[in-house]
């Protein structure tokens, strides 16, 4: 488990870089038990990774590979339980500018830590999940259905590997749940915010800095709706798990050269959502804002955009499988946490979605990102734990 722990990080899946590399070692790891399984690569080096460990190949000797998408048909006639979706993702985010103790993507061992970029977020999870499926398989436990391993491309940009994972399930098998491995540090998770990132533009109209009377400035435009979103309150009703929806306006850009009027300036805003939000009054707000400035000064000229949305997570914390998966882990109260995951996505399958596994959310994206390897050992415990709680 160290070793394809330390290997999956080594693969530096990070944006510019894909998750391909990633993806070939959980496919050489899962191989070793025999387990089939699909790469879905696009572009340069995007990957997404699917496995289906279906009833039919479970007790079988290890080591005889089979037609994942075949014996996946098999096993809709021969499952008789809803299957267990595990959702991971490969990529992570970059090592950022400040100084690490140890190189970001050495995965150096230390004091009974791995340290490295998505060290906790999340290839501690997907190490464990797959060490505890690849221990379920060689152990020739019998199921009664199907162990899904879904490893996806872009969570942390755009959630491009779990769309494109949506797009081409078409009901292929009946789930009773899904499991996020991402670093919850063994909470139960049921429920976060949702994103939307916005981007705002002014524009005006560029002539030389010596003469700003003729040009419209466009970063004076950007000032005053900066002052408007000053006093803006998105309205919204707190929830009683997720506390209230936050707005920040993180990065800002315009102007070329310190002789020009500039004609753009941008913003880009993190907005974090609620569950049952209208992402679309949000935006409307902000075009009642530039109409309101439009009004002031005819020369004023904005437009808003969305980057990205990701719904909120809430998931029944009284339904069966929340109850049986709590008994399973021994934890008896589900939590509600500040990240966001690609779950809202994944609920689109209709199965229940929880969020458990090994690792602290307070050092991911940031230096010195780290996970205890007993956490991840403990996790293969859980993981075996929940599979065999729900299939066997
Ligand atoms: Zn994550």
């Amino acid at each position: 488990m160290k070793k394809l722990l330390r290997n999956l990080i080594s693969a530096e899946t990070t944006a510019e870089a894909g998750e391909l590399a990633a993806a070939d070692i959980i496919s050489a790891e899962l191989g070793l038990s025999g387990i089939a399984c699909r790469i879905d690569s696009w572009g340069r080096n995007r990957a997404n990774l699917i496995a289906q460990i279906p009833v039919a190949v479970l007790g079988t000797p290890s080591g005889e590979l089979k037609s994942a998408r075949r014996v996946g048909a098999l096993a809709r006639q021969a499952g008789r339980r809803g299957g267990l979706l595990f959702a991971c993702h490969l990529d992570v985010v970059a090592p950022g500018e400040a100084k690490w103790e140890h190189p970001p993507f050495s995965g150096v061992e230390s004091k009974g830590k791995i340290y490295g970029r998505g060290s906790a977020d999340m290839k501690g999870g997907i190490a464990a999940i797959v060490t505890a499926v690849r221990q379920i398989v060689d152990s020739g436990a019998k199921l009664k259905g199907d162990i899904i391993l879904f490893a996806a491309a872009g969570e942390e940009t755009d959630s491009c590997g779990a769309k494109r994972f949506i797009s081409d399930w078409g009901g292929m098998t009946q789930l009773a749940g899904v499991v996020l491995p991402e670093p919850t540090d063994f909470e139960v998770v049921t429920a976060h915010r949702g994103m939307l990132w916005l981007k705002v533009e002014t524009s005006g109209q560029a002539t030389h800095g010596s003469t700003p009377e003729l040009g419209v400035n466009a970063i004076a435009s950007m000032r005053a709706v900066l002052n408007e979103l000053d006093n803006y309150k998105i309205r919204f009703k707190p929830h009683k798990l997720l506390g209230r929806c936050s707005m920040s306006v993180n990065t800002i850009a315009g102007g070329k050269e310190i002789n020009v009027v500039p004609d753009k300036c941008e913003i880009k805003i993190d907005i974090r959502t609620l569950p049952g939000q209208n992402c679309q009054d949000i935006i409307s707000d902000f075009e009642k804002i530039f109409a309101k400035l439009k009004q002031k000064n005819s020369q004023f000229e904005a437009e808003v955009c969305v980057v990205r949305e990701v719904g909120a997570l809430e998931t029944d914390s009284s339904c069966g499988f929340v109850k049986d998966f709590c008994s399973a882990v021994g934890i008896s109260e589900t939590k509600a946490v500040g990240f966001t995951t690609d779950g809202p996505h994944l609920a689109a399958l209709g199965a229940p979605v929880v969020v458990f596994g090994p690792g602290k959310s307070e050092v991911c994206h940031k230096p010195n990102e780290y996970i205890d390897i007993a956490d991840v050992e403990k996790a293969i415990e859980y993981y075996k734990n929940i599979i065999l709680k729900f299939l066997a």
